[in-house]
């Protein structure tokens, strides 16, 4: 048998963990996290970690002020960043640990360097300075780990997660990836619990890339399915998928058991609890996710699977997406709406990068609930010499899947309803903002 043979025979059973920045937020968080990883029991574990607390918006600020070349400022939003990291480490580590001290040295180092370079693009910088989020936290509980633990690698995911330089949204090159997993990444974790970190990528020439905001959920997905492993765990500060957001619903109920297809449409719909690039490279080859608590470990959380359909009830599942605008556009001659009129409305809002979650087509008009137009002069006068624009800057949409007549009635009651529709599973009301 050959050394990859046995690496991987040895894998059958390798789990993932991926933690995100709530479960790091504050020491007693990653000594919980510890905790959990310690009870892992025998099986081989890589552990994806995201940055910490709300660590990638502290370094937004500083990215911010680098690409405004406002210097003062930058040193301030870098400081912010290096005091969490340093107050979270006097909690965690005593000050002789200086192998710790040292990588944070340099780690520090390396950030700094980031503003003598000169990069194409503000978003090449964007990626060159916010892997140090994930980078810190890594490095930060690998060290807490492995003093627990023996064995216990970190790792950078810049060496095996390769991605085109369609930076801040990279794409995975999944075949260079995959020879990355098989070569460097299987005969490690054979051997030892490999920390990694979620979210970052490289380029083919070695420049860091991102995978878009709350990425790590997708690296764990993708990790998972290139090492063909036997379950990806996210663990969250919630129970686990609630049929709906206890922010703005009553009685949310734990979904235990999810459909892969269901917890796509979920996602899609804007249910914030798991990225939705997610679930795809799990389905493709049938590796479980189960979404639990980091901080009540006893619950059971929700596993979303091959789920056979006979046996599988769906429950309603309510999303509410806040901030978002409805827009008719009328045609000005009464002549009828024709599919080129709205590719030409797509194509404008595409250009603008503003997202559609529904469209309803009638004679002369054309109504869509999206996101924010940014760019709402420029939309409206582009769109202005074919159509006449009425619009609300305010609504919300409330996305009910596998709805019932009599639960959706009550849930829309005294709100008013600016547009409805329906397929079998899904039905959705965009409701005037003030009516909640
Ligand atoms: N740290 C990154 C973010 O905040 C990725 C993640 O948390 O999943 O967007
Ligand atoms: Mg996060």
């Amino acid at each position: 048998m050959e050394a990859s043979q046995i690496a991987s025979h040895k894998l059958s059973n390798t789990e993932i963990y991926k933690f995100g920045g709530a479960s790091l937020q504050n020491p007693d968080r990653v000594k919980q996290v510890v905790e959990i990883i310690k009870n892992k029991g025998s099986k081989p574990l890589l552990v994806v970690v995201s940055a910490m607390g709300k660590m990638t918006n502290q370094l937004e600020q500083v990215i911010k002020a680098h690409i405004n070349h406002n210097t003062a400022e930058r040193s301030r939003q870098l400081n912010n960043f290096f005091q969490f990291h340093d107050a979270m480490v006097a909690a965690l580590f005593s000050p002789s640990h200086t192998a710790l001290f040292n990588d944070l040295h340099n780690l520090k180092t390396q950030l700094q360097w980031v503003f003598d370079e000169q990069f194409r693009s503000e978003d090449a910088i964007y990626d060159q300075l916010i892997v140090f989020g994930e980078l810190f936290s890594s490095c930060i509980v690998s060290h807490a780990l492995r003093d627990q633990i023996k064995n216990v690698h970190h790792l950078d995911v810049r060496s095996i997660v390769c991605t085109d330089d369609h930076y801040r949204d990279a794409s995975v090159l999944w075949n260079e990836t995959q020879e990355r997993v098989n070569k460097h990444l299987i005969p490690l974790i054979a051997n030892q619990l490999v920390v990694t970190q979620g979210f970052i990528g490289a380029t083919l020439d070695n420049y860091s890339s991102s995978l878009g905001r709350e990425g790590s959920d997708y690296t764990a997905a993708l990790l998972g399915n290139l090492l063909d492993a036997q379950r990806v765990t996210v663990w969250k500060d919630v129970p686990g998928v609630l049929n709906a957001d206890p922010r703005y619903f009553q009685n949310a109920r734990l979904i235990d058991t999810l459909s892969y297809h269901d917890a796509v449409e979920l996602t899609y719909y804007g249910a914030t609890v798991l990225h939705p690039k997610t679930i795809k490279p799990l389905q493709n080859k049938g590796i479980p996710l189960t979404v639990r608590s980091f901080i009540d470990t006893h619950l059971p959380g929700t596993t979303i699977y091959n789920i056979d359909l006979k046996d599988y009830k769906p429950k309603t599942s309510y999303i509410l997406k806040k901030g978002l605008m409805l827009v008719t556009a009328f045609k000005k001659d009464l002549e009828f709406i024709s599919d080129e009129h709205i590719s030409k409305i797509y194509h404008i809002l595409w250009n603008l990068r503003v997202k559609v979650h529904l469209m309803q087509v009638s004679a002369i008009s054309i109504s869509f609930c999206c996101d924010t137009i940014i760019g709402l002069d420029a939309f409206l006068s582009t769109v202005s010499t074919f159509f006449t624009i009425k619009y609300n800057p305010s609504v919300q949409l409330l996305t009910i899947r596998n709805y019932q007549d009599s639960k959706s009635a009550q849930v829309i009651e005294g709100k008013t309803v600016l547009l409805e529709q329906r397929t079998r599973q899904t039905c959705q009301y965009v409701l005037s903002e003030t009516s909640q």
